[in-house]
């Protein structure tokens, strides 16, 4: 923002929408929309802050955090360098800016996101900032406003990146549970896992005018629909349209609409009877840390179970396998009693998600799992396990079911993402994981999570917020498929097996970055070649892990499942040591 000598492009820019010829000054005069075709540009996060605040009230929260490269990752460009570079282009320190501030008097908390430093992308460093402007507004009891811009989670980064979208709705949950206002604003793009969770799960969502949002991106939607997409699909309209969002607001009325809906909110809130208030951030940081230390054992290689290190794109392979055991299959060998509940009483039943009452050592469990199927028609019919808003609905139905009456959860996680489809988006796929992922944040129930195959991103994590996270020796577990990584990161998917390394994806991988808690082997060669013996392992693994649970009161099973989802942030830095 220095004074440089003007230059042609400086002082003329061109539409994206109608490739007028633009004097600078004048576009930015109109808040950078088009005056000739109403063509909303892009907003950094600076200048969306500067056009939203009172004047003089914006008051920057930290952004430094420990440097992180959390697994070593590296594409054709090492990630460290890609991050210098996003700095040295943006001069931002990461993906979005918090700040304290007011709007039109009211004070709030806001996080701004900016697309152009490295797309917006949810990393470690990202959702911390975001946690933490979230805290803030719950210390000082005032709204949160989140203004999205994101191409969704940061792949360099790994799992977790995708655990970032449950510690930052973690944060969400709780400022919902004191009262507070939350707020998103969505602006263009805004996709992938920040649309599946803090984007949508927010009190009120607002679409700025041309903004699209969706959980899969336009082009994977045609990719495996093989369809053309409808016409203005995933933008604002649509998704009023389709019930997604509270509002599409031009840029020019953004803010008065933000001070007529804080001041409409405004009344209740600060008089409201404070439920139990939690500790200071800071105080909460360093429990978090103790008790993340005090719970995990130190990662030795026995206590993952493998003996000869399998490469990742073979694990890749494996975890497919047509072969290998469905949910059905184990609610059959595993569990007794299964007793299947269907639909989510909204008007459809997913295939791809199937959940009931069951009995394991003869304790009643609520298990809900992805199924897949062993032939082309099984699978078909299953949708090859990628569920529909329809299924993270029917599961929640029965996550909050399981919580009314004291049942705890057993998920069983096996999909290769959630469905990409038209119709998915139509009928809100993103908030639906978005909802999930919040509900089992704060579910006063026990939560045992199990991959036993492929734990595919955001699909994967609305049944994996657990107080304990198991994985099949030759499961994996992704914030995107190696193919998906390969496509974007490296000239094409051919390189998958080299993105399924980076990606750090394994059992061993993941449990020693504390994304799993533990490893459950299997039968010499794979499950597929012995599924009684791999049934036996899982059963045991269940039990060590249920049982400490059961006597855990509800509200300490929050608050420790909190703590667990908490730590993945900036706290994480220091573990780093141990990754590689
Ligand atoms: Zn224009």
């Amino acid at each position: 923002m220095t004074a440089t000598a003007p230059r042609e492009e400086q002082l003329w820019s061109r539409c994206a929408g109608c490739a007028s010829l633009l004097y600078r000054k004048r576009l930015r005069r109109n808040l950078d929309v088009c005056p000739e075709c109403g063509e909303h540009a892009r907003l950094g996060a600076p200048e969306r802050l500067r056009q939203l605040v009172d004047p003089g009230s914006l008051r920057p929260l930290a952004d430094r955090l420990p440097e992180a490269d959390p697994i070593d990752f590296v594409d054709v460009v090492p990630y460290p360098h890609r991050l210098t570079a996003a700095r040295a282009s943006t001069g931002l320190v990461e993906a979005v800016v918090c700040a304290t501030a007011t709007i039109g008097g009211h004070p709030v908390a806001m996080a701004v996101m900016d697309f152009r430093f490295l797309g917006g992308s949810l990393g470690c460093a990202v959702g911390e900032l975001i946690t933490r402007t979230a805290e803030r507004a719950l210390d000082e009891r005032i709204p949160l406003v989140l203004v999205t811009a994101s191409g969704g989670a940061r792949m360099q980064e790994g799992a977790l990146s995708l655990m970032q979208m449950a510690t930052v709705s973690q944060a969400i949950a709780a400022l919902r549970e004191a009262g507070l206002l939350t707020v998103s604003v969505l602006t263009d793009p805004t996709y992938g896992g920040v649309a599946a969770s803090f984007a949508t799960n927010t009190d009120l969502v607002l679409a700025e005018s041309g903004a699209r949002m969706g959980f899969a991106g336009p082009r994977v939607i045609r990719q495996v629909t093989g369809r053309a997409l409808p016409e203005g699909f995933q933008t604002a309209d649509f998704l009023l349209r389709h019930g997604q969002v509270d509002m599409v607001v031009q840029r020019r009325s953004l803010r008065g609409r933000l001070v007529a809906l804080l001041a409409a909110t405004h009344a209740g809130a600060p008089t409201r009877p404070s439920v139990p208030r939690q500790e200071p951030a800071s105080h909460r940081e360093r429990l978090a840390d103790d008790d993340a230390a005090a719970a995990r054992p130190p990662a030795t290689p026995a206590a993952d179970g493998t003996a000869a290190v399998r490469d990742a794109w073979d694990t890749v392979r494996m975890a497919r396998h047509p072969g290998r055991p469905t949910t059905l299959d184990y609610l059959d060998s595993v569990f007794d009693g299964f007793v299947e509940l269907h639909g989510d009483r909204l008007g459809a039943d997913c295939p791809a998600i199937v959940g009931g009452v069951a009995r394991l050592a003869g304790r009643h469990v609520m298990v809900i799992g992805h199924q897949k199927g062993h032939t082309t028609a099984e699978l078909v019919a299953r949708n090859f396990g990628m569920a529909s808003p329809a299924g993270h609905r029917k599961a929640l139905r029965l996550m909050r079911l399981a919580a009314r009456l004291g049942l705890p959860v057993v998920t069983l996680v096996d999909t290769p993402g959630a469905d990409p489809g038209v119709s998915a988006e139509e009928h809100g796929q993103a908030a639906a994981i978005a909802e999930n992922i919040l509900a089992l944040t704060v579910l006063p129930t026990p939560v045992l999570a199990v991959i036993t195959g492929e734990g595919g991103s955001g699909g994967a994590l609305a049944l994996a917020v657990a107080d304990r996270v198991l994985m099949l020796e030759n499961a994996v577990y992704s914030v995107i498929s190696p193919e998906g990584c390969a496509a974007i990161l490296w000239p094409d998917r051919s390189a998958a097996p080299q993105a399924a390394r980076a990606l750090r994806l394994s059992a061993p991988d993941l449990r020693r970055l504390g994304v799993v808690d533990e490893v459950v082997p299997e039968p010499p060669a794979a499950a597929h070649d012995d599924p009684a013996e791999t049934a036996l392992r899982l059963r045991a693994a269940l039990l060590a892990n249920l049982l400490p649970l059961l006597d855990v009161p509800p509200a300490m099973l929050v608050r420790l499942r909190r703590q667990r989802f908490r730590r993945f942030g900036a706290a994480r830095a220091g573990q780093r040591a141990g990754v590689r």
